[in-house]
């Protein structure tokens, strides 16, 4: 077997990694194993590209290696280890900008380094390979930059919405397809570089156009549309370097984070093309749930104690977490009152909204780490028609996932999205430390239902003094 078969076997494998991972993806239980099929896969792939390059070895291309492991290695080292959970989806956005600027950098270097102009069917698709990695590029580049900031809260999360902005895209995609004509059709590199100049600040600012019209309850479609644009870069870039790795790879990666948009889409009741069309449930209609007639009405809040005694009571318990919950680390509190609680014969469950956190899966993989058995935890769909059953709904740190102005208010930016049905149990209690709005900045008439209660308070302080005093009262009932 030649060096070139044995690479050609080592991607092969390295793919069939790649691809045991993401089933391994699709199951909480089966997670860990499809991270270290990922990593074996990433590892192969890696050893390969480096080994193989064989008689192409030079002395400054080696220096550059070394000099890009020595400092690319310990910064994703050290971010790993320094990123708090929360900060999760920023550092992936800011991951998939890195994908973006690869692609638009290796389009720059394809173009100038290829030979002069054969004018053959080749050098065409060549060319057209070029343009179209550096426009998927740009636009990741651009994009993810700008879902940092939001996700980041460096930049508002409130949509900004320029006047005619869909024909402004029309018009922008118009633009770059004639622009790819004249640069397919360019006699020299000199004349190519003004549209493929022209193409990459489009592209940029249709990256950011894109993003920064979307309001915030919108963002999970778009966080998962930039993890599949990345995938078609990464693609791109397989094409202009002839590596059919990173084709297969990226094409996987492009393809999940597509259907993941689509899953995210119908989640939230949106269609596919209006949030990627920018804007949509931002139109300038909609208002926020202010001052509705409902939220003129009292707050009732309650004490620890009464929260405990509340739950402890009940038959049946229902316990919807949400950002809060990851922001305040109070995974294995609630873990632990779940246990308590079981023991004492209550029956306890989980309620899983798909935007709930700030990234896709954030609210299991906080309740796995913390071991929160499987068989309770339940999708929204699952779930939501329990609530009138039980007597009472926990929602710690949840907001825009159990706002019932999704349903009952048509003007809200959140109207259509479905969402958890606390306000159907018998008693709701929400646990967060002030009557503010969550990521959408939508009011939640929630909090002045008759049957709500407010639990004022950090999530983790609240919940682990509601296990001390279960503690103390189940080592009494032990002793007793
Ligand atoms: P929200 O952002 O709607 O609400 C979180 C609530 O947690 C806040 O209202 C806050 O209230 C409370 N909170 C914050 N810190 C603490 C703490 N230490 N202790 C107790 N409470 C705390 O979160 P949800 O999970 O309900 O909804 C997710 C939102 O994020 C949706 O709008 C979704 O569209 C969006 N989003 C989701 C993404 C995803 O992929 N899942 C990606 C991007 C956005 P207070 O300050 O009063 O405590």
């Amino acid at each position: 077997m030649n060096s070139e078969s044995l690479m050609s076997a080592a991607y092969l494998g390295a793919i069939v990694l790649f691809i045991l991972s993401l089933g391994g993806f699709s199951k909480q239980e089966t997670a860990i194993r499809g991270n270290m099929f990922g990593i074996a896969g990433m590892s192969l792939a890696m050893m390969t590209t480096i080994l193989g390059l064989g008689s192409n070895w030079t002395v400054s291309g080696m220096v550059c290696l070394v000099v890009a492991l020595a400092i690319g290695g310990p910064i994703g080292f050290i971010a790993a280890k320094k990123i708090e959970m929360t900060q999760m989806p920023e550092l992936v956005a800011l991951m998939h900008s890195l994908v973006g600027l690869a692609a638009v950098l290796i389009g720059l270097i394809s173009y100038y380094a290829s030979a002069a102009k054969a004018n053959s069917t080749e050098e065409g698709i060549h060319l057209i390979e070029i343009y179209i990695g550096i426009l998927i590029g740009a636009v990741t580049l651009s994009g993810s930059l700008i879902a940092f900031g939001k996700l980041s809260g460096k930049i508002s999360g409130k949509p900004w919405l320029i006047p005619g902005r869909h024909g402004l895209n029309l018009a922008g995609l118009f633009l770059v397809l004639a622009l790819g004509i004249w640069f397919v059709l360019s006699d020299s590199k000199m004349v190519g570089t003004i549209p493929m100049l022209l193409m990459l600040a489009t592209s940029l600012a249709f990256g950011i156009h894109l993003v920064i019209a979307i309001g915030g309850a919108d963002m999970p479609v778009v966080v998962s549309m930039l993890n599949s644009y990345s995938g078609w870069a990464a693609s791109a870039t397989g094409f202009m370097l002839s590596n059919d790795l990173l084709i297969v790879t990226g094409a996987l990666v492009g393809s999940s984070g597509a259907i993941l948009s689509y899953i995210m889409c119908e989640a939230m009741n949106r269609r596919f093309f209006s949030v990627i069309a920018g804007g949509f449930g931002s139109d300038a209609g909609a208002t926020s749930t202010k001052s509705t007639p409902e939220m003129l009405g009292e707050v009732a809040s309650v004490s620890v104690r009464e929260a405990m005694a509340l739950m402890s009571d009940a038959k049946r318990v229902i316990i919807v977490p949400g950002y809060g919950l990851a922001v305040a680390r109070a995974q294995h509190s609630i873990c632990e009152i779940t246990n308590l609680l079981r023991e004492r014969g209550v029956d306890v469950r989980f309620a899983i909204h798909p935007v709930a956190g700030r990234m896709p899966g954030h609210m299991n993989v906080l309740l796995a780490e913390a071991k929160v058995p499987y068989d309770i935890v339940f999708e929204m769909d699952e779930i939501n028609g329990l609530f009138p059953n039980t007597d009472v709904a926990l929602v710690i740190g949840a907001n825009d996932i159990v706002n019932p102005a999704a349903q009952e208010d048509p003007n809200s930016q959140i109207a259509g999205m479905p969402v958890l049905e606390v306000w159907k149990a018998e008693t709701s209690i929400v646990l967060k430390r002030s009557m503010a709005s969550g990521y959408a900045g939508v009011d939640n008439p929630l909090f002045y239902k008759e049957n709500n209660r407010m639990l004022f308070g950090d999530a983790k302080k609240m919940l682990d003094e509601i296990l001390n005093i279960l503690r103390h009262s189940s080592s009494k009932t032990g002793a007793a």
